[in-house]
């Protein structure tokens, strides 16, 4: 999957996912952990306005600004339009920033939005936003990486593979094909427990896990242990990631987990004092 992540609620939380260069997030310590892996970002995607979300995206402008040598490259960020938040903040960021040597954009986006990151034909790729519920002040969104695929139209899946090179010939691959598309991974953000709807079908879901005891939480802001083990069930998630773990848990973190199980899925988690990779 090549993706390196820190995360430990209320200090930092970052996802760097590779294959797209893109960070989900950019929490405190981003820039100095990710190291030279920094300069190849290309997108920034914040889930919310929350500072352990967002502190270190000054560090990666500050670096990537005075670093020797190529670190020209372009990086765009994206967050959910109309956060007053990051808005305030991106200002300050630019105008702290008045004479970068690369170009730097912030984009809003809204929910209905699609961010393409690979248009070419055969190989079609894009971030999905979906809403959450995190802060009642501010908007906060979970993202899609969503791959546009081809496959055989349902009449079509029994016959054989010599029938199918026929048709092919014949019809051309198109007029046997339809498109679908495929979420090969989801990040919750900050938020309450997710909705069903929204990680149906996804191979690789990050989904919040502050609390491992719902008694733990005294607002409906975070998600909990227990709960996201049930909404799992039955979804067709292969890898489940759990994240934003608060601190408090990580004497009895190890113990905890190697309780939980769920058929089908493989449960990892991003411990609070460590750097993850898969
Ligand atoms: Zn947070
Ligand atoms: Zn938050």
């Amino acid at each position: 999957m090549n993706i390196t992540a820190f995360s430990k609620a209320l200090y930092s939380t970052w996802i760097y996912y590779s294959p797209e260069r893109i960070l989900f997030d950019a929490g405190e310590g981003v820039a100095t952990m990710l190291s030279n892996k920094i300069y190849a970002a290309r997108y920034v995607f914040l889930t919310h306005g929350h500072v352990d979300h967002i502190a270190g995206l000054w560090s990666i402008i500050n670096t990537r600004n005075n670093a020797m040598g190529d670190r020209e490259k372009p990086l765009t960020v994206y967050y959910p339009q109309g956060n007053k938040g990051i808005e305030i903040y991106a200002d300050f960021l630019k105008r702290a920033n008045s004479e970068l040597k690369f170009k730097l954009d912030f984009v809003g986006v809204g929910s209905s939005d699609k961010v393409f990151l690979r248009d070419s034909g055969s190989f079609t790729r894009y971030i999905q936003p979906f809403p959450v519920s995190h802060t009642y002040s501010e908007i906060s969104y979970g993202y899609h990486v969503i791959d546009v695929r081809r496959r055989l139209k349902e009449e079509y899946r029994d016959i054989s593979g010599a029938e199918i090179a026929q048709l092919v010939k014949e019809m051309g691959s198109d007029a046997i094909t339809e498109t679908y598309e495929k979420k090969v991974l989801t990040i919750s953000g900050d938020t309450i427990l997710l909705k069903k709807e929204d990680i149906l079908d996804t191979d690789v879901l990050f989904h919040e896990c502050t609390f491992l005891k719902k008694e733990d939480r005294k607002f409906n802001n975070h998600a909990a242990l227990d709960d996201i083990v049930e909404l799992v069930k039955d979804t067709q998630v292969k890898t489940l990631v759990l994240y934003h773990i608060s601190s408090r848990y990580i004497s009895v973190l190890d113990k905890t987990l190697r309780k939980i199980a769920i058929p089908g899925v493989k449960i990892l988690y991003v411990h609070p004092e460590k750097i993850f990779e898969m």
